[in-house]
């Protein structure tokens, strides 16, 4: 994403993004997409090629959110739902509802 909304600072050897969920103007942004440190990239250096990217694309953000909809899809209690993946590769088993994959047993 190299949008110049979503550039909140650049001065000459520190820039601060903010990774919006979409392309939308800054004025239609929600707050809890503003006020959310997580979704904040800080890069330091030189310029374009030599940056250090602190929480690169957000990356941290999207783990967390991963994270939570692992959670909360509740395959570590009730079990995958397990269905067959229709793949010209090896056969495999897809999860339903986390779309985890594994190889399938015949
Ligand atoms: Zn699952």
């Amino acid at each position: 994403m190299n949008c110049p909304e979503h550039l909140m600072l650049d001065a000459k050897w520190l820039m601060i993004w903010h990774h919006q969920s979409a392309d939308i103007r800054r004025e239609y942004v929600s707050w809890a997409e503003v006020l959310n440190p997580l979704r904040y990239e800080i890069c330091i250096g030189q310029g374009p090629g030599r940056y250090w990217h602190i929480n690169d694309d957000a990356v941290a953000w999207h783990l967390l959110r991963n994270a939570i909809w692992r959670v909360k899809t509740l395959c570590w209690l009730r079990g995958h739902d397990w269905r067959e993946l229709n793949s010209f590769q090896k056969p495999t088993m897809i999860c339903n509802r986390c779309m985890k994959t594994r190889p399938a047993e015949y």
